[in-house]
């Protein structure tokens, strides 16, 4: 029995998220919330409007409980619109789950351009890992998960009691990043625009010089609160996760550009850097980079930026 007991504690402690209210809708304002992804996944951005609900970024791995968690809020309104943070698959596994249930995809040309090709390798991908229920991969079209409303700039979703703007903020960690923004609220969903006391994920699709100039124009709207793509975030945090971002790619800047200019190798300055960039050592995993390689892949990208003419 106390084996059991001990077992039963042990697989119960193996669930737990690594911090609380995972996979719950977090209050952001009325009818507006974040719902935290496990363990540094995803976030989703949920707003209730009188005339349907509205949804940022879905991870397809926890469809079942990120529905559930959506419709805990919906007050039995339908989901009538679907929008992306950039084509990552982390965010857009569930589009055509629930393009299926009547949902509008909405998103810019580059986005869908980016999406199209990717999307049924992902799919293989989910499949082979035995990740997701089968149902929701099999005999799926990418058509689904499409945007079937295009925008270039912006796209007014007037909700009724409340208006989401969708802005196309340009390249940042990848060339497609879409923001949603509540003006009335100042609620602010930014998907992977920013990571949350995580280390950032930047690669060659990224531009970090954009990004940083992309964070501080967010905190300059003056967001009451701010959901990131991953990571935590609290009602009223306001700007001041986007200027932590900025921070750290300043931060790390000006460590890559020191070393530059005393005449080290773009190879020396990646060796050298876990070791030199210690002032977000408390920051977790961010993405499918371990903490040393996402300082790595960040200073050869800004290196890459110094250098060019
Ligand atoms: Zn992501």
């Amino acid at each position: 029995m106390r084996a059991f007991v001990l077992g039963v504690v042990a697989t119960t402690l193996a669930v737990l998220p690594a911090w609380g209210q995972e996979l719950t809708p977090i209050k952001l304002a009325e009818g507006v919330y974040g719902i935290t992804g496990p363990r540094g996944a995803i976030n989703t951005g949920v707003v209730v409007g009188d005339r349907g609900v509205f949804v940022y970024s879905c991870q397809l791995a926890e469809y079942d409980q990120r529905l559930a968690a959506i419709r805990s809020v919906a007050r039995g309104k339908p989901i009538r619109f679907v929008a992306n943070g950039h084509y990552a698959w982390d965010d857009t596994g569930c589009n055509h789950m629930l393009a299926e249930q009547g949902a509008v995809v909405l998103g810019n040309p580059e986005f869908a351009r980016l999406l199209r090709p990717y999307w049924a390798g992902r799919v293989e991908d989910d499949r082979k890992s035995g990740r997701v229920k089968k149902e929701y991969l099999e005999g799926k079209r990418v058509e689904m998960a499409l945007p079937s409303v295009l925008f270039d700039q912006k796209l007014t979703l007037d909700l009724g009691s409340h208006v989401v703007e969708l802005i196309v903020v340009g390249k940042a960690h990848t060339p497609d990043n879409t923001v949603a923004w509540l003006p009335r609220e100042k609620v602010l969903f930014t998907n992977d625009v920013l990571f949350a006391e995580l280390h950032p994920v930047a690669d060659e699709r990224s531009d970090l010089a954009n990004w940083q100039r992309i964070l501080k124009t967010l905190a300059s709207w003056g967001p009451a609160s701010v959901v990131p793509g991953h990571g935590r975030f609290v009602p009223g945090n306001g700007a001041k996760p986007l200027l932590e971002l900025d921070r750290y790619w300043e931060t790390l800047r000006q460590k890559v550009r020191a070393m530059k200019d005393g005449g080290k190798s773009l190879d020396e300055i990646k060796k050298g850097m876990v070791a030199e960039f210690t002032e977000f050592s408390t920051w977790g995993k961010g993405g499918r980079f371990e903490p040393a390689e996402a300082i790595q892949s960040g200073a050869e990208l800004i290196y890459r930026e110094l250098s060019k003419p």
